[in-house]
């Protein structure tokens, strides 16, 4: 395993991190201010400032992206939805392609319409249905643009509103189907957050392998949990052994960015960029 605690090379922040810190702008000029050679985006963070801005300042400050949040949402209560999902995930990839991101990181999508409000059906078999086909077509179209797609798995308890596929299994079972050569062009993002209870996680991991293990995130789990979405905590301060999954995760032969996300309405989002960043540093060097 990569040793980390000499240096932060391999750091990647997530910007939803640093979602108290204002615009992507300001966000890219603290991360450079910190020496992070990695950063993965959203889509609304980039549309806050422009697709055009937001490459310019990528490539100005030699900005990797480690990925791009997010494509997905697919399931929908009828054709026209659907065909509306497919729509904006292309748009999502042609984004991610102009930016140079090593992925496009897909939140699959829960029950229709659940996000916004009240779910429109309750079969959760028909959005998984949905789910398939959706990366599916979305996959022809970013095979032919060079934009790999990775499947995120979340926690199960979201499965009603974000994200029907919840476990590693489940993602590398599409994997299966949609690319069984094994490509590249479609594999996992392994958020720890998500996927650290598993019992099945070593192995699923292993399974994934190089090819298909295509993005690393971090952050912690907190005992209590006090918001179902923005209560993850700094790496260190919660329960996950993150030095182990990052052992598996390495096995497999993955050398790229551990990415730091976390959703913190009432802690880290409320404090300066700065703190924010020279913690993630700290802790990339001592708890990933
Ligand atoms: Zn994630």
């Amino acid at each position: 395993m990569r040793d980390f605690s000499a240096d932060h090379r391999w750091l990647s922040i997530n910007t939803a991190t640093l979602r108290g810190a204002g615009p992507l702008d300001a966000i890219i000029d603290a991360c450079v201010r910190h020496d992070i050679r990695a950063i993965s985006p959203w889509r609304d963070q980039v549309a806050g400032i422009g697709l055009a801005r937001a490459t310019q300042l990528v490539r100005s400050n030699s900005l990797e992206l480690s990925g791009y949040c997010r494509g997905g949402m697919f399931p929908a209560i009828d054709a026209g939805g659907r065909q509306a999902a497919l729509d904006d995930n292309r748009r999502a990839v042609d984004e991610a392609k102009t930016l140079d991101a090593a992925c496009l990181v897909l939140v699959v999508g829960g029950l229709p319409g659940a996000l916004a409000g009240p779910a429109q059906s309750k079969d959760l078999f028909a959005a998984r249905n949905d789910v398939r086909d959706g990366i599916a077509a979305t996959l022809e179209y970013a095979r032919a643009a060079g934009m790999p797609l990775a499947i995120e798995p979340l926690h199960p308890m979201y499965a009603a509103d974000r994200a029907c596929v919840n476990t590693l299994e489940q993602a590398l079972d599409l994997c299966d189907v949609l690319d069984p050569a094994r490509t590249g062009a479609l594999g996992v993002a392994v958020d720890v957050y998500h996927v650290w209870w598993d019992p099945k996680l070593e192995a699923q991991i292993a399974r994934a392998g190089r090819q298909r293990l295509l993005a690393f995130h971090v952050c912690d789990w907190l005992v209590p949990t006090r918001d179902m979405l923005n209560d993850r905590g700094m790496m260190g301060d919660g329960v996950i052994e993150l030095g182990r999954i990052r052992r598996w995760v390495e096995s497999t032969g993955f050398g790229g960015y551990s990415e730091v996300e976390i959703f913190s309405s009432e802690n880290w989002w409320k404090r300066p960029a700065d703190e924010v960043l020279a913690t993630c540093i700290e802790r990339h060097r001592s708890a990933v």
